[in-house]
């Protein structure tokens, strides 16, 4: 009561209380076989075990949205101890900013959260704590249902499915964001974004995702508010920015990065250039198109893609101090990415690969006619001729050696020969200065460019 009087006094209203709305099974969609039998167990033993138990978050958005949850969430009223006694074995208890408990069913993994309350209303000492810039260190504070929904980013993560009698608990108006189809944060957004500055992330993601739009209010903070970026762990922005790009809306998610003005926080090292934006955006939508199929895809070919202008600026200036090219490509490799694992870390093995597909350039680009096979059996081939028809696409010079790579392998072994025989040719006519390692890729002044080196027709 008095708490109000302040805020408003102060000109701000509290934070609406999450008002609990209950919809009966028979007024929603969410049904019990489009759940994972593995969550359905878990909430089971736990209410068999006394305790309240909620599928949470993502899931029942998703499923109201009549979309494939990727995981599914449980919250329940249990300890995370409790949790531990009613799964023994099969339950592990991790985490220490956020204490959570696994439940595993063969290779499936269902994730209890303990009910939480806001992190300044527990003890604070004990359990929550926060730094001097408002960002939320450690978060166990135990609480109840209403408290646990106010702590959650948006209205529509603040959805919950009751095990009890499958009714859906809407705890702050997420119902009605569904169907207007837009992201709100539950409380002052700003304070919401300051207590975590990856929720812009999030909002950007889902978005993408969902296709929802971001609340006028939701949306307005996050332009001046992107340098908070800066000071998350890059170990913590790579992970966004890996569930950013595998989201299957990656294109969607560059263009909203940019339209919020994150992109550079999350990306300073992304090139400028027309034809390099144009090759980010390519890579994205192969990237979606790849996992649309199903198949898997690799942070590695995106890096190597969003770092590419960067690192041509670096080689050209090695050249220029007289470096040689193969050390020099290398080098510049390293100095860029590890300029970039600043912001986002990029592990050692994806780093390794960036560098695999950038130095096989120069080598798909005019290739001695004794190394093509030997290129095509390389273990980074495949990445790195795609990446190239890319570079093509995209409107860099690359003098057509893509499309000669496409040709050579769609070709029969005699058309492979003739056309290893033309290499040679012209080869000879001393169309390449020789030298199958390293070489230039295109200047970026064109005043500056070395003679093109043309496929033979
Ligand atoms: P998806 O799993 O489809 O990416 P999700 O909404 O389930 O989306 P998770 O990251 O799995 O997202 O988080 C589960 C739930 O936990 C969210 O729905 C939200 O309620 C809560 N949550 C996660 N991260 C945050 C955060 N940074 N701030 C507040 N609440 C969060
Ligand atoms: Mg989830």
């Amino acid at each position: 009561m008095i708490k109000k009087l302040i805020n408003r006094l102060r000109g701000k209203s509290a934070p609406p209380t999450p008002q609990r709305v209950v919809v009966p099974r028979d007024q929603h969609p969410v049904s019990r076989k489009d759940i994972s039998s593995a969550a359905l167990k878990t909430l089971y033993r736990l209410r068999e075990s006394g305790h309240d138990a909620f599928l949470v978050g993502g899931c029942v958005r998703d499923l109201l949205l009549g979309m494939h949850p990727k995981d599914f969430d449980v919250s329940t009223s249990a300890t995370p101890e409790q949790v531990k006694q009613a799964f023994g074995g099969q339950c592990q208890l991790i985490g220490r900013r956020f204490r959570l408990a696994h439940v595993r069913f063969g290779r499936e993994i269902i994730e209890v959260a303990t009910f939480r309350a806001h992190y300044s209303q527990g003890d604070s000492a004990q359990h929550g704590q926060t730094s001097h810039t408002g960002v939320i260190l450690r978060d166990n504070v135990w609480g109840s249902i209403e408290e646990d929904a106010e702590r959650r980013d948006f209205t529509v993560n603040a959805l919950y499915y009751n095990i009890t009698d499958f009714s859906v608990w809407d705890m702050a108006g997420g119902l009605k964001d569904i169907e207007r189809r837009q992201l709100r944060l539950i409380g002052d957004p700003e304070t919401r974004y300051r207590e975590d500055p990856v929720r812009m992330l999030r909002a950007i993601r889902f978005a993408a995702k969902l296709e929802f739009t971001l609340e006028p209010g939701t949306a307005a903070p996050v332009r001046k508010l992107g340098d908070l970026l800066d000071h998350i762990s890059s170990h913590r922005l790579f992970d966004e920015a890996q569930k950013l790009l595998a989201s299957g809306h990656a294109a969607r998610v560059l263009e909203l990065l940019r339209e919020y003005s994150l992109y550079q926080h999350l990306f300073p090292e992304g090139g400028d250039l027309e034809h390099s934006q144009r090759l980010l955006t390519l890579t994205a939508e192969s990237t979606d198109q790849r996992i649309a199929e199903g198949k898997s895809v690799n942070p590695a070919f995106f890096y190597a893609a969003l770092l590419w202008e960067r690192m041509q600026e670096e080689y050209e200036e090695l050249l220029t101090e007289g470096m040689p090219p193969v050390p020099a490509l290398q080098q510049a490799g390293q100095r860029v990415i590890s300029r970039q694992t600043e912001r986002t870390a990029i592990p050692r093995f994806n780093a390794q690969t960036i560098r695999d597909i950038w130095e096989m350039q120069p080598k798909l680009e005019f290739p001695r006619p004794r190394q093509v096979e030997g290129l095509v059996q390389q273990q980074r081939f495949r990445a790195a001729y795609d990446f190239l028809v890319l570079r093509e696409e995209s409107g860099e010079e690359t003098h057509g050696w893509g499309a000669w790579w496409t040709r050579y392998q769609d070709a029969d072994p005699g058309l492979q020969a003739e056309m290893l025989r033309a290499l040679e040719r012209s080869k000879e006519a001393g169309g390449n200065s020789g030298g199958g390692e390293a070489r230039r890729p295109r200047r970026r002044n064109p005043r500056k460019r070395r003679p093109a080196s043309t496929p033979p027709a």
